[in-house]
């Protein structure tokens, strides 16, 4: 709940807000981009929401906000923006919001399919999204880009019975029970649509997920920057090694796909050649680094 003795002193004046406790997540500001604008490494309500579109999405941001920082001063029926998510992005996938403190408000997603649906990376155990995954088919298979945005996975393990899936480097003692370990640097085919790629550098253990050869769900190695207008790598986020970032993202180019999904970082959509020249545009920014 946003504490509205710690509204900051930016936020527009009027109902919505965000409080000191931001941790400037990016989330709202991707959901609401009519409302939620950019302070001082923290978020701020630019523009109050006007219309009951801007308000739905207000809603949803403060349902995704890990920290609960977004509030209001009137009540507001949340059950609009609980109806809203998860969001189709395209097809069957679905971005979940929801997200959680325990990886830094990172996005996941969910894939619908008929052979199981796959949830991608964790987000926050709360009762109206597991009640609305429960609807949309449940989970069968959870995976886990890397151990930082792993969050609630027990959880979802324990209520849909999932298979979890991880990279081995990324084990540690707390998450040894998780079913299924993924070995070495080839990629692995977990079915015929869904392509393991193990990409170290951010972490060792890093993965992303292609799906369908459309959706790349990259986790933390790669994401649409709006600053450079481009898909982009930082190493001031890089942990394990920037030289093997590099190799994994040249890696890539072997795929196709038309979506970058993201853990971190702006999602976007482009034609696969397109994305192909963004990749080798990201290399060379990388090697500048
Ligand atoms: S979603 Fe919450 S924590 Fe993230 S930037 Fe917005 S207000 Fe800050």
């Amino acid at each position: 709940m946003a504490n509205k003795a710690l509204r900051l002193a930016h936020n527009t004046p009027g109902d919505f807000f965000v409080d000191s406790t931001c941790i400037d997540c990016d989330q709202c500001r991707e959901i609401a981009p009519e409302t939620f604008g950019d302070g001082p490494n923290v978020a701020t309500v630019y523009k109050q929401p006007a219309t009951p579109e801007q308000l739905r999405r207000s809603l949803m941001a403060q349902l995704t906000c890990p920290v609960g920082a977004i509030g209001s001063e009137q009540k507001h029926d949340l059950t609009m923006g609980i109806n809203s998510l998860p969001e189709q992005i395209e097809d069957s996938i679905y971005f979940c919001g929801f997200s959680s403190r325990n990886s830094f408000g990172a996005s996941s997603y969910l894939i619908v399919r008929p052979e199981g649906n796959v949830l991608m990376d964790s987000p926050r155990f709360a009762s109206r999204l597991v009640e609305r995954i429960e609807q949309m088919g449940g989970v069968r298979w959870m995976f886990l880009s890397h151990v930082d945005d792993i969050a609630d996975h027990a959880k979802f393990r324990r209520r849909f019975g999932c298979e979890r899936i991880i990279h081995e480097r990324e084990v540690r003692a707390s998450i040894a029970d998780i079913e299924c370990k993924i070995k070495g640097d080839e990629p692995q085919f977990l079915g015929p649509d869904l392509v393991a790629i193990p990409t170290p550098g951010h972490t060792r253990g890093h993965m992303v997920l292609l799906y369908a050869d459309k959706f790349l769900f990259t986790g933390d190695h790669l994401w649409w920057s709006p600053e450079c207008q481009g898909l982009s790598a930082s190493r001031a986020y890089c942990w394990y090694s920037w030289e093997k970032q590099q190799g994994s993202m040249e890696r890539l180019l072997d795929y196709r796909f038309e979506w970058v999904l993201p853990g971190h970082g702006r999602r976007h959509q482009a034609t696969s050649a397109r994305m192909q020249q963004m990749l080798q545009h990201c290399m060379a920014r990388m090697r500048q680094q």
